[in-house]
């Protein structure tokens, strides 16, 4: 199995801050141990991103001249190497796209990146690269139609805003209901989900979610396999156990992948100690291995 990392260009943060940073060179690491080969992710070309996101946007991250309220909503602070990490970590998944349309499945090792709309970047996401994605593949003519199933606990706006108004794209999004983003831009399919959700409620109300969702023709899909669903998870608010996370994994990549080529992606995890995000990772990975 392959997969795309840009651990390398890690992006200066005060100290306590939440953002996980360390866990994409331990996961990297610890897959590349267990015989993964890793691809370092390229950074995006600008065209490419402006194929979704607004050019006075991109103006801003580029030249840093992102306002003090717009660098708070995104959680981190401004750096060249933040706005280079963001480029390749959408190329992580251009990447894994490659590899998705080759073998049937592709994963980066990051990415997931769903808050990050046309005209805002927030929530640690600088670019939307499941949208640019989307994009690239059309404008290659190797797809059109899109699924996005979204697992992280936090409902996917930024795709929302972007994919959901798209007759060639379906969005789901199974999150925590009273959880972030408090002003939600709703999905195709918007799953709440009670504080406190399990594993069998949890993977009962993604399998109703996915007979919908798969009625949906799609030549392409895209996993957000986000880690913060975990009952130990500092933002989460679900209660899923480590065993539930992989059973959710396992449930919805072996109904995607005889559909589409499928591309995974990490999304968020905000563990109290970052190598319980990592063992939710790597098991996502060995699922995703198992299937390739
Ligand atoms: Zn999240």
């Amino acid at each position: 199995m392959e997969a795309w990392s840009h651990d390398r260009w890690r992006i200066p943060l005060p100290d306590g801050h939440k953002f996980p940073i360390d866990k994409y060179e331990r996961l990297r690491q610890r897959v590349e141990a267990e015989g993964v080969v890793i691809h370092e992710s390229e950074p995006v070309p600008w065209e490419w991103l402006a194929a979704v996101h607004d050019d006075a946007l991109l103006a801003r991250i580029r030249d840093g001249e992102m306002t003090l309220r717009e660098q708070r909503g995104l959680g981190l602070p401004w750096s060249e190497v933040l706005v280079e990490r963001g480029r390749r970590s959408v190329g992580g998944t251009l990447g894994a796209a490659g590899d998705a349309f080759a073998h049937g499945i592709g994963m980066n090792l990051g990415g997931g990146t769903h808050h990050a709309g046309r005209d805002f970047a927030r929530g640690y996401c600088l670019f939307n690269d499941v949208a640019v994605t989307v994009a690239r593949l059309r404008s290659e003519g190797r797809a059109r139609r899109a699924l996005v199933v979204d697992c992280d606990v936090h409902q996917g706006d930024g795709t929302a805003q972007i994919l959901g108004p798209d007759p060639e794209a379906f969005t789901l999004s199974l999150h925590g209901a009273r959880n972030y983003p408090f002003e939600r831009i709703p999905s195709d399919l918007d799953v709440d989900l009670p504080s406190g959700t399990g594993d069998d409620a949890y993977l009962t109300a993604l399998s109703d979610a996915l007979d919908t969702a798969l009625r949906f023709d799609f030549d392409v899909a895209f996993y957000l396999a986000g880690a913060d669903p975990w009952e130990g998870d500092r933002l989460g608010r679900l209660a899923l156990s480590k065993p539930g996370l992989k059973a959710r994994d396992e449930h919805v990549l072996t109904r995607l992948t005889p559909r589409a080529p499928v591309i995974v992606t990490l999304a968020g995890g905000y563990a109290p100690d970052v190598g319980d995000t990592v063992d939710i990772n790597a098991a996502t990975v060995s699922v995703v291995r198992s299937l390739s």
